[in-house]
């Protein structure tokens, strides 16, 4: 976790570093609010965060007179938290049920790192001693599955693929069958992501998911979105919620980029929290999502 931090904290320092100087001017004119406004946009937070964060700033400063910097720094992490809290539950709910295993869903955009975080869940589950299936239901490519095959052999989850161009249902299905025969704890069901209609999308995912609840209920269903494709990944984010029922959001490729405000916007736009963070390739680069955690190392 420290580490990860570390590296959480490398890729955001420039955002946090750049808000508290301009905060710590001796005078806040208004060219400076502007460019306190324009920094936290460029962060992917959104404009409407990011007015609300400056109008709510500009009324604390003006109250406190005069300010150190330990109280700059303690109003924009409140604001700033205030924008990423939610009551929302963020547990990725990997719990079986009255002996019948858990299952996720895990769905997003080609290339966005779906089969990384599926096999990187994987591994924290296997790790906390529970037996986990891996299902292959992005058909479309071969190397998908071969991914796939080589993340379960990788953290010890046994993989259920069928040959590219199976019906991606049937491969959910006897996955999930699989999974219960095991008496196994999650299975997770990696999906495949071609954006091209939007009716083919819906139709393959509804398919996924009405096939996989004849068995059991579908637990969680992830959305996984780059934090570096900012305004593209949020539209994609909308096509797919309106698509499937999301439950949860994992936002990868954190470590690359400084735009980790894109948090707020895809939060406050699909109303459903965002639960992991990836945080590089590696099998260990995943993270739950804290809100707290996540300020600090913006603020450094
Ligand atoms: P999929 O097509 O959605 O299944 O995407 P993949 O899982 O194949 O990932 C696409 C690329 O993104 C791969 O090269 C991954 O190693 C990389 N990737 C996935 N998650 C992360 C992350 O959190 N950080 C970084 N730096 N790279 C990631």
């Amino acid at each position: 976790l420290v580490r990860l931090r570390a590296r959480l904290a490398r890729s955001q320092n420039a955002l946090g570093k750049g808000l508290l100087s301009l905060l710590s001017a001796d005078r806040l004119d208004e060219s400076t609010w502007e460019e306190i406004e324009d920094t936290l946009i460029t962060s992917d937070i959104g404009v409407t965060a990011a007015t609300q964060i400056v109008e709510s700033l500009r009324t604390k400063v003006k109250v406190l007179g005069s300010r150190t910097p330990e109280e700059v720094r303690g109003l924009l992490r409140a604001e700033l938290l205030a924008q990423i809290e939610t009551d929302q539950d963020r547990a990725v709910r990997t719990e079986p049920h009255a002996g019948v295993p858990a299952v996720v869903m895990v769905v997003g955009v080609n290339g966005t790192g779906k089969t990384t975080t599926t096999g990187k869940l994987a591994r924290v589950l296997v790790g906390d001693g529970r037996s986990v299936v891996l299902g292959a239901a992005d058909t479309f490519r071969a190397a998908a599955a071969e991914q796939l095959a080589t993340w379960g052999s990788r953290v010890g989850a046994p993989v259920v693929r069928k040959d590219e161009g199976a019906d991606p249902a049937s491969v959910a299905f006897d996955a999930v069958s699989r999974g219960i025969a095991d008496g196994v704890d999650t299975v997770i069901v990696d999906t495949a992501g071609r954006l091209h209609t939007k009716t083919g999308l819906m139709d393959e995912l509804g398919k996924v998911k009405r096939v996989i609840e004849k068995k059991t209920p579908v637990n969680e269903v992830l959305l996984v979105l780059d934090a570096t494709t900012g305004q593209n990944g949020l539209r994609q984010a909308r096509v797919f919620a309106e698509v499937v029922n999301i439950t949860g959001i994992v936002l990868t490729k954190l470590d690359g980029t400084a735009k980790g405000g894109i948090i707020v916007q895809v939060q406050r736009e699909l109303g459903v929290p965002v639960k992991l963070v990836g945080l590089g390739e590696g099998p260990d680069d995943l993270a739950p999502f804290d809100p707290e955690a996540f300020v600090d190392a913006i603020l450094g």
